[in-house]
């Protein structure tokens, strides 16, 4: 059986239909149970995130909207005031636990952009660093239309995959994928693991049935595709009794959807593999061996800085002989890389003008060539 319990880090998404009851008012309760779940993972050694949607819904009432459907304005404006309802919720229930809550509102290019993607993937790196457990939602009061995620279940995934988390929870009034959609028939079976993403495995999904969420099972086993081929598991499971967490632990019903590679090395192979490099940093042999023992790239140990890049890009690191050593998500623009080459850590402000990043490349953003095989699985 598979277990929550054994996840390093587990993000856990958390529907609004299950937050906020239909009168509009936090499902407290509920939520208390949920926390303490989750603290309990944590004192187990588990880093946790949470993606929580509610915002609109307790929102909306408070502002004098409960006729739906909402206007795109009217539910940004209902967001604004359900979302800071949220987070006093969180950090009351998180502080009972002796915990932080850090409030994190994400739009999509946090994400999508390289540039920012290693931004966010820093801040919530250090909040995990500390102990605080970030809550996470879509910046509803910004985002409109084409630049918004649109629902938690595809944000939670980004943000799996973003923190290469090794389990995403998504919490839901549904128990998991079932072979027919709900209704179509009294022979419907709950799929209890699921390997692979095939057009089968969709056409089960059907349509979007949930009342208050935005999402259905479509956009579930969207995030699926995006968890899973960052290299965590993904489980679907109800979130409609008290404990929704312990219950999985416990053998409740629900569906895994299983990945077959470790976020680190999926990780590596995208950074290997999907993007072209946009430029070339030339390395001594000192840097060469900090690489080859698995630490970053110094700007100490750069040459000389080819090509046009930009923040978050890759580049490609290559030896003073040119063979290409690694690649990596590059912390620094051309320009910018160009004037600290060469430059100690603390020599950096001093030629840039601000606090910059101590890595050129940070060694979780690079990987070595010829050492995926080695690290696959
Ligand atoms: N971000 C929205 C909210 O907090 C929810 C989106 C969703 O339901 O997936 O209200």
């Amino acid at each position: 059986m598979r277990r929550l319990d054994r996840s390093k880090r587990l993000v856990v998404k958390i529907g609004s239909a299950l937050l906020v009851n239909p009168d509009g008012q936090l499902n407290r309760p509920w939520l208390e149970s949920l926390i303490h779940d989750l603290a309990q993972l944590k004192a187990a050694g588990v880093e946790t995130l949470i993606v929580s949607s509610g915002a609109i819904a307790l929102g909306r009432r408070t502002l004098g909207l409960p006729k739906r459907p909402l206007k795109l304005a009217e539910s940004q404006a209902a967001a604004a005031v359900g979302q800071i309802a949220l987070a006093r919720a969180y950090q009351q229930i998180l502080a009972e636990h002796g915990y932080v809550a850090a409030q994190i509102l994400l739009t999509l290019k946090d994400t999508e952009e390289r540039r920012r993607y290693l931004n966010a993937r820093s801040t919530v790196g250090t909040l995990l660093k500390q102990g605080a457990v970030p809550v996470i939602n879509e910046n509803d009061t910004v985002a409109t239309t084409e630049i918004r995620y649109g629902d938690n279940d595809r944000l939670a995934a980004r943000v799996s995959s973003m923190m290469s988390a090794d389990c995403l929870v998504l919490l839901s009034d549904v128990d998991g994928l079932y072979t027919a959609a709900p209704g179509a028939g009294a022979d419907a079976r709950l799929v209890a693991e699921v390997h692979e993403i095939t057009p089968e495995i969709m056409a089960m999904a059907g349509k979007p049935v949930s009342g208050v969420g935005s999402g259905g099972m479509i956009t579930k086993i969207e995030a699926a595709r995006i968890a899973v081929g960052a290299g965590a598991h993904m489980v679907i499971a109800s979130g409609r009794h008290l404990n929704p967490l312990r219950r999985i632990d416990a053998g409740a019903p629900c569906t895994w959807f299983l990945s077959s590679a470790s976020p680190v090395a999926s990780r590596k192979r995208w950074i290997a593999g999907a993007l072209e490099p946009a430029g070339r940093l030339i390395v001594d042999q000192g840097a060469v061996n900090a690489l080859l023992d698995g630490r970053s790239l110094l700007p100490a140990g750069v040459k000389r800085v080819d090509g046009s890049f930009a923040r978050g890009d890759t580049v490609s690191i290559c030896a003073l002989s040119g063979v290409e050593i690694a690649r990596g998500l590059v912390a620094y623009d051309r320009d910018e890389a160009e004037r600290i080459a060469g430059a100690r850590s603390h020599e950096i402000e001093q030629r840039l003008g601000w606090r910059g990043r101590d890595e050129m490349v940070h060694r979780d953003d690079l990987v070595i060539i010829g050492s995926l095989h080695h690290e696959a699985g």
